[in-house]
């Protein structure tokens, strides 16, 4: 069992609680499984002890613990409040992989995986028609040094986020490339617990980048980016040849530049932290600044930002075999983000955009919901 290689750290939980329950100067819970489903068991501290008992040999693996497990939005909240610094995304996939051993997955889930091993997308979407958005192929199988990852929900659902972050590229006068037979980066391979088809997945598309010739490959989607820039060092053994930067990034070095200019957009605009980029990556500053870059916006913040931001309710899939977890946590986040008196709601992930417009429609609000990408293209 990979849980046993977390032993030191599951024994050296104490039990205080502050991964789970508020936080000082707040009386919401942080955790948004504990939130739905109102057991210990559900938040790091129960996962703790179920671990425990897991490596004591009192507990075995089942349906039980796999629903503990596999309800969590991998948001990292937990992680961040630990009192004790332990690793516990880290654990909680480690448990994923001994559960997709054990045929554990949510069927959900699984099916998505399944789907990405044959079409290359979590949607099963035609392979053939990832690349119908993009406004003619001159970029498409080019070699040079930048690449535009445009990741699987851009490419199939999320449409306007591809075309807005490809239409900022091309404004700060970026020479860049798509692949040609760009897949899914393997997200849902480890966010079920399935190693072998994440490293498949990292094997292929690293050769692929590095075929390309890019030095630094710029993404949309903080799930494919996080899975490039942690997982795929990790799952390979050895460090990527290529920077990899999210699109705010990016532009936050070419906007320093004066490369784009803006017209005025008179809007009060909430940015909601996704966790990946946000506690995940570190990346708190570049949305921000890509979103002050168009004049006349006045930013606003939520209650809980940046690294106490609380998630949209649907990291690491959970919306496929979780809804009620999702649509309760994506609704909480909908009333922190219209509290603000914004008119506009901006992330910086499809995932995200997804849960917030979700909210939106359940709420009859009229107040919007855009990418940063889409809401920095609309002032080209
Ligand atoms: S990662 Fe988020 S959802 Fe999962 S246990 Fe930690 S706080 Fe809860
Ligand atoms: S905050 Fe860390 S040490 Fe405290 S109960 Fe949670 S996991 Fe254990």
């Amino acid at each position: 069992m990979r849980v046993e290689e977390f032993k030191n750290q599951i024994y050296s939980c104490l039990r205080c609680g502050f991964c789970f329950d508020h936080i000082e100067g707040s009386q919401a819970k942080i955790c948004p499984s504990y939130v739905t489903y109102g057991m210990e068991s559900y938040g790091a501290r129960g996962k703790l002890a179920i671990a425990r008992a897991l490596v004591d040999g009192v507990l075995d693996y089942d349906a039980d613990v796999a629903r503990r497990i596999y309800a969590c939005t991998e948001c990292g909240a937990c992680e961040e409040q630990c009192f004790k610094y332990l690793p516990l995304l880290d654990l909680y996939a480690a448990m994923k992989s001994d559960l997709a051993e054990r045929d554990l997955v949510p069927s959900e889930l699984g099916a998505a995986a399944r789907a990405v091993e044959a079409e290359g997308n979590p949607y099963g979407k035609p392979r053939a028609s990832r690349l119908d958005w993009v406004p003619g192929t001159s970029r498409v199988g080019k070699t040079g040094p930048l690449l535009y990852f445009v990741g699987c929900t851009p490419s199939y659902v999320r449409r306007g986020i591809a075309r807005s972050g490809y239409a900022l590229l091309e404004a700060a006068g970026a020479d860049f490339s798509l692949l040609r037979d760009e897949i899914c980066c393997g997200h849902p391979q480890t966010s079920a617990g399935r190693v072998e088809e994440a490293r498949a997945a990292a094997e292929s598309l690293v050769a692929a980048v590095e075929a390309s010739g890019a030095e630094t490959v710029v993404f949309p989607c903080p799930g494919c980016l996080k899975t490039f820039r942690e997982d795929y060092p990790r799952l390979l053994g050895r460090p990527l040849r290529f920077r990899t930067l999210h699109v705010t990034e990016f532009l936050a070095e070419r906007m320093g530049a004066g490369a784009l200019r803006l017209r005025k957009q008179s809007r009060i605009v909430a940015y909601h932290d996704p966790c990946t980029l946000g506690r995940g990556l570190g990346v708190y500053d570049a949305p921000r600044q890509a979103i002050d870059a168009v004049p006349g916006a006045k930013r606003v913040e939520l209650r809980r930002a940046r690294e106490a931001s609380f998630c949209c309710g649907s990291g690491a899939f959970v919306r496929l075999g979780f809804e009620p977890m999702s649509v309760e946590n994506e609704q909480a986040r909908w009333a922190e983000a219209t509290a603000t008196g914004a008119d506009l709601v901006v992330s910086a992930c499809p995932a995200c955009q997804i849960a917030l417009l979700d909210a939106k429609r359940r709420a009859k609000s009229p107040i919007e919901v855009e990418d940063v990408v889409e809401w920095v293209a609309s002032a080209l």
